[in-house]
């Protein structure tokens, strides 16, 4: 972008910079914990930052760049793993976290600004009697615009699926890069096109998502002597209907050591289970532990432990959070994504957890889709090299394995299916027809092919 200078004059009023240290701190998200990324997306910065404080403003730089055809890069909490709020070409970043305001809470749905961060907007609703259905382990730092854009599936998934599940996302209010950019209300299925697609088909500038009754969660950690009989617990679990629960991870015998604040409390060798379950569930929970030969090892209460910056409530090592436990104290490793078939779930885990034991520790979180109960996993790599990866991702969906690749930048190659589905091609033509917003992130996506 050869008129920084020229572009911020125009957008005198709202918060900009140009420091060089925040520049590359904010180009940035956790991209690095895949080696082929690192290697991709090292050094790669936008050259301005701009912070809009409303929608006006956000309308204010779309218009300024569309005009001057520089591109516009959403940013939230930056806790991406994928290099998603990475600009690709510069350009401005748009840093979308002084818009956090909760609007609404009205019959169980909440309206946000989408900069929120998701840890603030669950106590506002706890205030209020409600809570999220969903949150990433990045709760205490990511928004939840970035939630909607770039991640989907986490905690809460046990009981209500991914974002993507129908009613999880009510609907938003999307800033475009028309001529001139304008705001969309997307309501239901009309919102579809802008979940989970890196900004590239608009910038969120408010959400409206369900919530459900607010829970005193606990925390609980048990320990099996292997792994098989602390999956057949966690499915079981997950197929208790009578244990209200909000998250399920099992956990191979090599991670626990790693997990600072709870490695003293599992027994060597042993396999781990951490679950998020009501007061109510406790009883039923521990009774069957104690079928599957498990232990409780451990509790917390859940709630408290998020809100003490010097607690880790037990989702911060679950998800890919267990990827980041690990790489505090090993360089060596990064990981992948899968999903398993909703039938014979443990015969699929088993049949790669197995033969690669040595290099692949197992970690599986309990999941619905469409209704259906299956195990997710993102088990940690020891990282040999970009061939030894594709090796251990063919042999896995042999297997019939789904993946997520983590590895690649696009939603598309990212994506289980490889491809993003029409509407969010289609919507993007009409939002985004000079593909200036997060450019390079949707494959499919074409300038010539539209330029007319
Ligand atoms: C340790 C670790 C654990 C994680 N665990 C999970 C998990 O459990 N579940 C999960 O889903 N993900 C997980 N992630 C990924 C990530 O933390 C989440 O997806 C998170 O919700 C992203 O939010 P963010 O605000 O940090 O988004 P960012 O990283 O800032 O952005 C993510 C994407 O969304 C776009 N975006 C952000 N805000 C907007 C907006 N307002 N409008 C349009 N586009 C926008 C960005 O351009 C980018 O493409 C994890 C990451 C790490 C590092």
């Amino acid at each position: 972008m050869s008129d920084v200078a020229d572009l911020a004059a125009e957008l005198d009023g709202i918060e900009l910079s140009t420091d060089r240290a925040l520049l590359k701190q904010k180009s940035r998200d956790f991209y690095w914990y895949s080696p082929i990324l690192k290697a991709q997306l090292d050094g790669k910065s936008a050259e301005l930052i701009a912070r809009p404080k409303d929608e006006t403003e956000v309308l204010r730089v779309l218009a300024a760049c569309r005009a001057r055809r520089v591109p516009v890069t959403v940013r939230g909490g930056g806790t991406g793993n994928y290099g998603q709020c990475v600009p690709l070409e510069g350009g401005v970043l748009l840093d979308m976290t002084a818009m956090s305001a909760p609007i609404a809470l009205k019959d169980g749905v909440v309206e946000v600004e989408a900069g929120a961060k998701m840890i603030d907007l669950d106590l506002w609703c706890r205030e209020r009697g409600w809570e999220l259905k969903l949150w990433p382990s990045t709760k205490r730092t990511a928004t939840i615009g970035g939630f909607v854009a770039g991640g989907g599936a986490g905690v809460g998934g046990i009981a209500h699926g991914t974002m993507r599940e129908r009613g999880n996302l009510i609907g938003a209010r999307v800033a475009t890069m028309q001529d001139p950019p304008r705001v969309l209300d997307l309501e239901g299925l009309a919102a579809n096109p802008v979940n989970r697609t890196y900004g590239t088909t608009g910038v969120l500038t408010r959400i409206r998502v369900p919530l459900a009754p607010a829970q005193a969660w606990r925390d609980v950690a048990i320990a099996f002597p292997d792994f098989v009989p602390a999956s057949r617990f966690a499915l079981d679990l997950a197929f208790s209907d009578g244990i209200p629960k909000k998250m399920c991870g099992v956990f191979d015998s090599q991670l626990p050591p790693f997990f600072k604040g709870l490695a003293d409390a599992v027994p060597a060798g042993h396999a781990l289970v951490l679950a998020m379950v009501t007061p109510a569930g406790l009883g039923a929970l521990a009774e069957l532990a104690a079928e599957h030969g498990g232990r409780i090892v451990a509790e917390q209460d859940a709630v408290a432990a998020e809100r003490d910056p010097d607690a880790t409530p037990f989702y911060e090592y679950c998800w890919n959070h267990t990827t980041l436990q690990v790489l505090k104290k090993d360089r060596g490793v990064s990981y992948l994504q899968c999903r398993f078939p909703f039938e014979d779930t443990l015969k699929a885990v088993e049949a790669v957890r197995i033969p690669f034991r040595d290099e692949v520790w197992m970690h599986t979180e309990c999941v619905r889709f469409g209704g259906r109960t299956t195990m997710s996993a993102l088990p940690v790599i020891r990282w040999r090299s970009a061939e030894r990866l594709y090796e251990i991702i063919r042999a896995f969906e042999a297997a019939g394995i789904g993946i997520a690749n983590p590895h690649v930048l696009t939603i598309e190659e990212g994506s289980g299916y490889r491809r993003v589905p029409g509407d969010q091609l289609g919507f993007k033509r009409m939002a985004d027809p000079l593909g200036l917003l997060n450019p390079g992130k949707m494959r499919d996506f074409t300038i010539e092919e539209h330029a007319a």
